[in-house]
């Protein structure tokens, strides 16, 4: 589904990406951790071309995105991004967040458009929110908006950027459930997280990115029961 080759991404002088080789497969869950600074919301902005890459080429179901003849709002439609900051517009009704982007590019009509966010505002049980503003919404509330805004476009991907982390402690989980059962969907899933139990419970495989490289790779498992490297040892002895 998603194939980085030798991935590099340069901010000026300061090597952020140094060589990063990945490969996503379908239906895969791949949770990313690693200190703050490695290169981890990078590392995701680059998939979908937020970031330019320096060099190196990544493919996106059988498309090398990093080719400029690519046409890239083509291939962002396949993925879906959440971040940290939910991202949602203000200015626009939740039903309006969910519809804008399917009716502005002829996706859908407005009526199977509005129809389909109802399905999914229902999915996450939120429903009765589709005619108020995000400022009316906690925090918890507006990411399972931003998720569906993101669902709503189809993706084959969803990319997901520290998607807990700007939430008070209480509204993790609703978050974090929805997410889980994005997964027990089949969904294809690159997430970057603090949430260590949703690495072990939900990840096929878990990476611990440092420095801008992915230093280490493996199943939940052997990646928290035996992990290889001093450097991971010392990040896990840290955060568990
Ligand atoms: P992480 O998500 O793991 O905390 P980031 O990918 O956000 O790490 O950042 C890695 C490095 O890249 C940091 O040194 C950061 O300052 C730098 N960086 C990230 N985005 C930009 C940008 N748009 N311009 C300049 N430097 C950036
Ligand atoms: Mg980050």
């Amino acid at each position: 589904m998603i194939i980085v080759k030798d991935l590099h991404k340069k901010f000026e002088n300061n090597h952020v990406l140094r060589g990063v080789n990945y490969h996503v497969h379908q239906g895969e869950k791949v949770v990313v951790i690693g200190p703050s600074g490695s290169g981890k919301s990078t590392f995701l902005r680059c998939m979908n071309l937020l970031e330019t890459p320096t060099s190196g080429e990544i493919w996106v179901d059988g498309v090398n995105i990093t080719d400029t003849k690519t046409d890239i709002d083509k291939v962002r439609q396949h993925l879906g991004m959440v971040f940290q900051n939910f991202n949602l517009f203000d200015n626009l009704t939740i039903m309006n967040n969910i519809t804008l982007s399917p009716i502005k590019l002829r996706l859908m009509s407005k009526e199977e458009a509005s129809e389909n966010a109802l399905k999914l505002l229902e999915r996450v049980g939120l429903t009765e929110k589709a005619d108020a503003y995000p400022s009316q919404l906690s925090g918890g509330q507006k990411q399972r908006v931003a998720i569906v805004r993101s669902l709503a476009m189809n993706p084959r991907v969803m990319l997901f950027d520290e998607p807990t982390s700007a939430l008070d402690p209480e509204m993790v989980g609703e978050v974090l459930d929805v997410m889980k059962g994005l997964a027990d969907s089949g969904m294809t899933m690159v997430v970057v997280t603090h949430e260590m139990g949703f690495a072990r419970e939900v990840g096929t495989k878990v990476l611990f990115m440092d420095e801008g490289v992915i230093m280490e790779e493996n199943t939940p498992q052997e990646f928290f029961n035996h992990p290889k490297s001093p450097r991971l040892q010392e990040f896990l002895s840290k955060v568990l």
